[in-house]
């Protein structure tokens, strides 16, 4: 008798838990209902569950269940909330799971809810009584908005093992490097005034063209000073993503503001490239007379990196018969890496069709990653450190 529901009725029941996660706050929502199915099932398995709410979020919920013992082992990592959905775009219920041409639709189905579905469903077919490291599955809050779940956790080193996949969607290629995200705003205070003379304000905008050149310079730079061939797009970027700022021709600009994103390859900290942009700011504004701030849109995430010759890169690439390679989204992959931990990524279902309308997975990805992951479970929890070599 098994001691879990079907696969697919786990995953029926965890994307009918809404549990969006979101900046704005009308559509923020707790995860404890996923967190709580998760629990239950884990239970039922001998798994010892801990569920620690977020310090400042006392809705939210991280939870980590551990099976076994042992300073080695292996994590299955995975985020409990989802991306808002777009009202009406949708054709069916995001929250109904729903099979249509081999492909399981539903918000979550593949970014990342059907992920657990497949770890516990693979973990209750194995004979798991004799691990010699311990089996950690890791469910986090908040990834889609801050990743706040998987900070606390880095901060607090809350989990302990070797080795640690995330299964978000890479259509089951192993990902052992994104770059860092770091968003950031940009605002110089100047005076309005009558445009018909200049001396009755101070110029924002004029203020902000010297901004921009020093930040294009800067972009030059990194552009030349840093190259990293393992990805598509082998330099760090900057993007201007908006400004705003003045009201009327006739009037002098009192206020500007820009939005920005960077880019930074492995190897690049976001906190010196920071402290290099905050440096810029000062002698504009002294030359143009204004204040300028520099603030943080969201905290940064840090690039991700594991060695190429890390043994569970290279247990996934045999195991997947690809070459393991990189992305161009973040993940939490930097903070389980802070842990001590040698993190890959590798899941089931696209990227192409997260935080999309009709998000599914495709059924014929299921059978692949129970494959990867009762590898990588007899590989590091259940054989001895002999049977390895
Ligand atoms: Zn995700």
């Amino acid at each position: 008798m098994p001691a879990l529901p079907s696969l697919i009725s786990m995953m029926t029941q965890l994307i009918a838990s809404p549990s969006i996660s979101c900046s704005q706050a009308s559509w923020d929502q707790s995860n404890k209902g996923v967190i709580q199915l998760l629990e239950s099932w884990l239970t039922s398995l001998g798994f010892a569950c801990e569920i620690m709410p977020l310090p400042d979020q006392p809705n939210k919920f991280n939870l980590i269940a551990t099976l076994g013992s042992g300073d080695g082992g292996l994590v299955l990592s995975g985020h409990t909330d989802t991306v808002p959905y777009d009202e009406g775009r949708w054709q069916s219920d995001p929250f109904a799971l729903e099979e249509r041409d081999q492909k399981l639709y539903g918000l979550g189905s593949c970014d990342m809810k059907g992920f657990f579905a497949i770890v516990l469903d693979t973990v209750q077919q194995m004979q798991l009584s004799d691990l010699k490291q311990p089996l950690i599955i890791l469910a986090t809050a908040d990834e889609e908005s801050s990743m706040s779940g998987a900070r606390v956790l880095a901060e607090q080193g809350s989990v302990k093992a070797r080795y640690a996949l995330i299964g978000e969607p890479t259509s089951l290629t192993p990902i052992h490097a994104h770059k860092g995200i770091m968003m950031k705003r940009i605002q110089v205070t100047g005076q309005a005034g009558h445009s018909s003379n200049p001396a009755l304000g101070n110029n924002a905008m004029d203020a902000m063209h010297s901004v921009m050149s020093e930040l294009m310079t800067f972009r030059k730079q990194l552009k030349k000073q840093y190259r990293d061939a393992n990805f598509v797009i082998d330099y760090p970027t900057m993007n201007f993503g908006c400004i705003h700022g003045g009201d009327n021709p006739n009037r002098i600009c009192g206020r500007c503001e820009l939005e920005f994103d960077l880019r930074a390859l492995p190897g690049m900290s976001n906190q010196s490239l920071m402290a290099e942009i905050a440096q810029i700011l000062p002698s504009i504004e002294e030359r143009t007379g204004t204040t300028i701030q520099l603030n943080s849109l969201f905290p940064d995430v840090p690039s991700f990196y594991t060695p190429i010759e890390s043994d569970i890169i290279k247990a996934c690439e045999a195991l997947t018969k690809r070459q393991a390679s990189t992305v161009a989204f973040a993940t939490e992959g930097p903070f389980l890496n802070q842990m001590g931990m040698e993190t890959l990524i590798l899941g089931p279902g696209s990227i192409d069709q997260a935080h999309q309308p009709n998000e599914f997975m495709a059924l014929d990805q299921i059978q692949p990653m129970q494959q990867v992951i009762r590898g990588l479970i007899e590989r590091f929890c259940l054989q001895s450190h002999e049977q390895k070599k």
